[in-house]
């Protein structure tokens, strides 16, 4: 009896439970969204901005690719380029709250001063927009934030989103487009649905100039490329 099928098993099962944990782990399941059909999806989401410089280059490439995307934004910089933030829109792409000021020790001091920040995000989208989003993310990600500050969100009804995959693009020194584009693909942990990370600041023209073969890749994957 070949004794190594007993112990393969075992390994593929310890590799499941722990993409199933890091799924767990980088999404906040409340505000997942659905994955009713069995399509492979990707959700690219770009926080921090808009930029003027590297915002619309972002925009040209999804529209270009015909992908729709997420945009986080930042209220105080969307509030000095509401014609990028109505681009944006009109577009047809998701517009969620990220913060106004993205300063972390004042947001996260309290439920409250967090909030007002997020109110005060909102109501710039609303300017443009028309209306309320009740779509958020927290700057750097919920893992670390304090439980009483995510509850005071949820209690809002804001859905929640992090991500399991990610451009890299606030991390890596000397960016290039390639070592962008290697690291989407490789930071891959749940192939089924990925929520993509990237940031469209303006010191981030890499991240533009990987855009397309990124996308370029998914699409030849089998990929659906959806907004949150
Ligand atoms: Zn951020």
């Amino acid at each position: 009896m070949n004794r190594k099928i007993p112990v393969l098993a075992a390994m593929a099962l310890i590799l499941a439970l722990f993409v199933a944990l890091l799924d767990n782990y980088f999404l906040n399941n409340d505000a997942a969204p659905t994955f009713a059909d069995e399509q492979k999806k990707i959700y690219l989401t770009f926080d921090d901005g808009p930029s003027d410089r590297v915002t619309p280059k972002i925009l040209d490439i999804l529209k270009k690719e015909n992908v729709p995307a997420t945009f986080f934004i930042v209220g105080a910089h969307a509030e000095k380029r509401k014609d990028v933030l109505k681009r944006i829109y009109d577009e047809g792409h998701s517009i969620g709250v990220h913060s106004y000021s993205h300063k972390y020790n004042e947001i996260y001091s309290s439920p409250s001063v967090l909030l007002k920040d997020i109110e005060l995000c909102n109501e710039v989208i609303c300017s443009v927009t028309g209306s309320f989003t009740d779509l958020y993310r927290f700057p750097g990600g919920s893992f670390s934030v304090a439980p009483e500050l995510k509850q005071a969100v949820l209690n809002q009804g804001y859905r929640c989103v992090d991500w399991n995959a990610s451009f890299r693009d606030s991390e890596l020194k000397d960016m290039t487009a390639g070592k962008l584009y290697t690291a989407a693909l490789n930071t891959v942990s749940n192939p089924e649905r990925i929520v993509m990370l990237a940031h469209d600041t303006t010191d981030k023209i890499a991240t533009a100039e990987a855009l397309k073969e990124v996308i370029r890749h998914f699409k030849n994957k089998g990929y659906k490329f959806d907004k949150l």
